[in-house]
């Protein structure tokens, strides 16, 4: 049996905060685990930044409303959870994730949770864990599951390192140099092969 882990933003959503970003002129909110790799520096920042400018829970959740998935993201995916279970392992959070999953026909999430005050000001944040996407490719491999795993940025690495194949998909080109040993792909299609691929070599070695 296999799980397929996927990251969230870049791989089946746009970036939340850069589109943040842009629907709200702050450009300080562009800045995401591609440019600033320790992820709780990133978090502080960002926090700040909205409690400077006043920007709530509910402006956030508007924005997030009206992005929808990446084009073919939808149709990727229900192909993929007919073949495999399929879960999401991302660094966003509950309250952000919600309007997408329903757009993408609710598939598994494990993320984060925001600490929101009665006046919708985001005032923190609750990892589940420190990297819990690492984590989570290291239980399901506890539990006898060959882990395959895409994601688009540095906060995946550990991830795709963890997995039994680990590839990355429209990673920016630092990112693709830094970690030579992952294949680097652009489309779903491509991802779907790297995949296939992945599995029937693996599937070789584990007779599963
Ligand atoms: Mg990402």
């Amino acid at each position: 049996m296999h799980i397929i882990c996927l990251d969230l933003e870049g791989v089946l959503v746009p970036e939340v905060w850069i589109n943040v970003a842009e629907r709200t002129g702050i450009e300080a909110l562009r800045a995401t685990t591609r440019d600033v790799p320790d992820y709780d520096e990133l978090m502080r920042q960002r926090l700040s930044i909205l409690a400077e400018h006043d920007l709530r829970l509910p402006d956030i959740q508007k924005v997030i409303a009206s992005m929808g998935p990446l084009d073919g993201a939808r149709a990727f995916l229900d192909r993929l959870r007919e073949r495999a279970q399929v879960v999401i392992l991302s660094d966003t959070f509950y309250e952000f994730a919600r309007p997408l999953m329903q757009q993408l026909g609710w598939p598994t999430l494990f993320c984060h949770r925001l600490e929101v005050d009665d006046r919708g000001r985001v005032v923190g944040y609750r990892l589940r864990m420190p990297d819990q996407k690492r984590e989570a490719v290291q239980a399901f491999r506890r539990l006898n599951f060959t882990v395959l795993a895409a994601g688009d940025s540095y906060n995946d690495t550990t991830m795709l390192a963890a997995a039994d194949a680990g590839i990355l998909f429209r990673a920016p080109d630092n990112v693709i140099r830094e970690f030579p040993d992952f294949p680097a792909v652009q489309e779903y299609d491509e991802l779907s092969n790297q995949l296939d691929r992945a599995w029937a070599r693996l599937s070789k070695t584990d007779g599963s």
